[in-house]
């Protein structure tokens, strides 16, 4: 019989997944989007998950592994993208999904516990006039913990940033230290926690900002002309007087993927602009378009927004699940373009590759800066293109975040790899956290 079963199994019987199945799909996430990921990570499986429904419980499970010294993985919805929650080395995965309570809802701030759901958590703030600033396009499945663990930006990046743009004010995280400590994280020291996998720590509770409520309306503006619909979009992200959510560009063919909304988009040969802005400014927004040659084909009104499918859906991530829902051999890439040539970038990139990448983008900003952000999707052929396609962007300016690889750093934005390595260090003296995941090149292999 296997002993740290039996602690496990005596500490909280209830929490402990016995259903090898469960145990199977609590080890994946959506790694598969890339098909060398998908091969990579093939086969790497939990021997232990437990999702506790206390924090006592959670405190005394992660006592115990440092104890036995079982690497630990968590998970909350286990929606990312790269891997960030499948266990490497197996051990336990500890799935934080019933740590679901809001704390504390005050004016300006939600205090919130990890597992929470993202949309389930704007419903309830929403009652007092209030909403959040950014979340992904996973929100209804995705949990607040996971997004700022494991995430970067989404709906709202244009106007509010990315995670580490301020959207953190704080979050309480325990560490696996021989005697588990409690710690109270604010200010510039978030930054070794968000977007870091967990490898410096578990998040329990976190502090993040929430705005007074904007009716938002959806628009899905429609192009001939790819050029127009980028002078378009830019117009829109940069006109500081408009407040938005959201503004995205789809090239041609991607929204014939898009197969919810077939009966609208009609035309072929379109390219998309994909809008969510405060109603006061929905006039104003289809008056540029026309600016710009472009057509208003659908307008969600702000009395439906968010019930049923909605425009976001179709944007971020979301935009490379719809294609591979159509055909299986795309995939993406995660590029940020230069605001100034973004233009000449992609002329040169299609140039080059024709449809074999289809542009998609997101604009957001970036402690500050107005970037226009790819997420192209790319026809696949080999390991070997698609890093000469990598090599490509990166040779014109559009530098990629390599959204193949595990490793942290590689795939997500501009991290502190090396104070992140020092605090796993601090935290997590036995690197039980999340094993593999930390590249170990020069500058932080002493850490590790
Ligand atoms: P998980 O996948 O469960 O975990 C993410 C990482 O955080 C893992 O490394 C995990 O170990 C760690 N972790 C989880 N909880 C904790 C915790 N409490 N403490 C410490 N570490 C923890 N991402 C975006 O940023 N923006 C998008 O718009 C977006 N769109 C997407 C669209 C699709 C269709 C898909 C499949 C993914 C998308 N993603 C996007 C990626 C992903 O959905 C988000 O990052 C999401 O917020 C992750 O939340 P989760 O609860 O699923 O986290």
């Amino acid at each position: 019989v296997d002993h740290f079963f039996t602690k496990l199994i005596e500490l909280a019987p209830e929490a402990v997944v016995k259903d090898t199945e469960i145990v199977a799909k609590l080890s994946k996430d959506y790694y598969w989007y890339s098909p060398i990921l998908e091969k990579d990570l093939a086969g790497k499986q939990a021997e232990y998950v437990i999702v506790p429904e206390t924090e006592k419980i959670l405190k005394d499970t992660l006592q115990l592994a440092v104890e036995e010294k079982i690497p630990v993985t968590l998970r909350g919805a286990g929606t990312g993208n790269y891997g960030q929650a499948v266990p490497m080395t197996g051990g336990l995965v500890v799935d934080l999904s019933k740590l679901n309570k809001v704390i504390e809802i005050g004016d300006g701030f939600v205090k919130v516990q990890a597992g929470m759901r993202i949309r389930e958590l704007e419903k309830q703030i929403s009652n007092t006039g209030q909403e959040l600033t950014i979340y992904p396009s996973t929100f209804v499945k995705a949990t607040i913990g996971g997004f700022i663990a494991g995430g970067s930006g989404g709906i709202g990046s244009v106007t509010w940033g990315n995670l580490w743009d301020g959207n953190v004010l704080s979050a309480k995280v325990l560490t696996m230290e021989e005697d588990i400590q409690e710690l109270i994280i604010e200010g510039e020291e978030l930054m070794d926690y968000i977007h870091s996998y967990g490898t410096t720590g578990i998040i329990t509770e976190v502090t993040i900002p929430i705005k007074p409520v904007t009716s938002w309306v959806q628009e899905l503006i429609s192009f001939t002309h790819l050029q127009e619909a980028f002078q378009f979009s830019k117009q829109i992200a940069q006109d500081n007087s408009l407040k938005k959510r959201l503004v995205s560009v789809c090239e041609d063919p991607i929204p014939s993927f898009f197969r919810p909304l077939k009966k609208i988009v009609t035309n072929k040969d379109q390219h998309l602009v994909l809008i969510e802005i405060a109603e006061q400014d929905h006039g104003r927004l289809v008056e540029i378009a026309h600016t710009h040659n472009g057509i208003s084909i659908h307008t969600v009104e702000a009395e439906f927004y968010r019930k049923g499918i909605g425009i976001s859906d179709f944007t971020w991530n979301h935009t490379t699940l719809w294609a591979l829902k159509a055909d299986k051999s795309w995939t993406y890439l995660q590029n940020f373009f230069s605001l100034e040539s973004v233009l000449s970038q992609i002329a040169q990139i299609k140039e080059r590759f024709g449809d074999e990448v289809l542009i998609h983008v997101e604009w957001l900003r970036d402690r500050g800066k107005l970037i226009p952000a790819g997420l192209p999707l790319v026809k696949y052929q080999s390991k070997e293109r698609l890093y000469e396609i990598i090599d490509f962007f990166n040779e014109i300016g559009a530098s990629v975040n390599d959204p193949h690889t595990y490793l942290l750093g590689a795939g997500g934005w501009n991290l502190q790899l090396e104070s992140i390595a020092k605090k796993k260090k601090e935290n997590d003296p036995f690197k039980l956290l999340n094993q593999e995941k930390l590249p170990a090149y020069d500058l932080i292999k002493d850490y590790l």
